[in-house]
């Protein structure tokens, strides 16, 4: 196939090349990055002329609507628009909308997994999208990850990653509230978690990505906090989970606290550049409020 790639950051370069790799015709473009061995455009609508998938790997919503009102008229009728960032619902549907308009196909699939993941080609893809349009980039899903589940029509690629973040930014919280609790009441932290991972209170903050250093596998705890998954990303997300229960009226007190507190930790006490796990000395280092 041949592909235009649209924004080469931390993620987007190494999807990439992988696809690179697999032996297709990769052309990308971005504003700032230049990685080494891929070829490049020198606009977005270059990157998307005769291409037969565009995936673009985006900071947000509005950096995609004004890539996609670039490039949906430099694509050819029958191409597909394949968006992996992680965007508001809205935007991903009101970008598709404007793809199927101009006789596009698209595609929102956002991904969990992380730089790491980008990097190894296991990547999970959660899509929104026609069964055609799924059909089509499900291939490149095969390379770029390890597992691709088709949501629904558009948005509801978007819809899934919100509601799984969600819950991620609060077991998160969760989990290092608890840690700073067992060590005010004197329980060693690798025997909390020794109960924990087997135990009702288990999950993938405490048994995959503990946030305590040296207890359970190694994760961004073990490496002085350094991100991972960085706290930023994380109020980002939670920010759009926000976004999207406001605008569908749906109650999310859980929610809603996680991302004050995030925003607190992000943009008030140092957490900016750091891992989503340092929540844990954050909780530790202050008194019940
Ligand atoms: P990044 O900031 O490293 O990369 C974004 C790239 O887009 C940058 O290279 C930037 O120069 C480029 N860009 C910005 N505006 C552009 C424009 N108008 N035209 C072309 N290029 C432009 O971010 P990232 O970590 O690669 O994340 C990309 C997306 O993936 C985000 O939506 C993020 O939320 C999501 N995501 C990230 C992770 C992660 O662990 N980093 C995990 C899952 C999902």
């Amino acid at each position: 196939m041949k592909i235009g790639f649209i924004g080469l950051g931390n993620m987007g370069a190494p999807m990439a090349a992988n696809l690179a790799q697999a032996g297709h015709e990769v052309v990308g473009f971005d504003t700032v990055a230049a990685p080494q061995g891929l070829t490049m455009a020198g606009s977005a609508a270059k990157a998307a002329t005769g291409a037969d998938v565009v995936i673009t790997m985006l900071p947000n919503g509005t950096i995609l609507r004004a890539v996609a009102d670039e490039i949906i008229p430099a694509m050819a009728q029958g191409a597909t628009l394949l968006d992996c960032s992680t965007v508001d619902v809205d935007s991903a549907r009101a970008v598709a909308d404007k793809a199927q308009a101009a006789g596009l196909h698209a595609v929102d699939a956002p991904v969990s997994g992380g730089i790491g993941g980008a990097s190894a080609g296991t990547l999970t893809f959660m899509a929104g999208g026609s069964d055609e349009a799924f059909t089509t980039v499900k291939p490149l899903f095969d390379i770029m990850g390890q597992k691709a589940v088709h949501c629904g029509p558009s948005g509801n690629g978007q819809a899934a990653k919100i509601c799984n973040n969600m819950i991620l930014g609060v077991t998160m919280i969760g989990t290092c509230e608890a840690f700073a609790l067992a060590d005010k009441l004197g329980l060693d932290r690798q025997k909390m978690f020794d109960v924990v991972s087997t135990s009702s209170g288990y999950s993938w903050t405490m048994n995959a990505y503990c946030p305590a250093p040296g207890v359970g596998p190694e994760s961004p705890a073990d490496n002085d906090y350094k991100p991972g998954f960085a706290a930023d990303l994380m109020l980002k997300d939670l920010r759009l989970s926000q976004q999207a229960a406001e605008a569908s009226d749906a109650d999310t007190p859980m929610g809603a606290r996680a991302t004050e507190l995030y925003a607190e930790f992000v943009e008030h006490e140092d957490g900016a550049g750091r891992d989503f796990s340092a929540m844990l000395p954050r909780f530790v280092s202050r008194r019940r409020s």
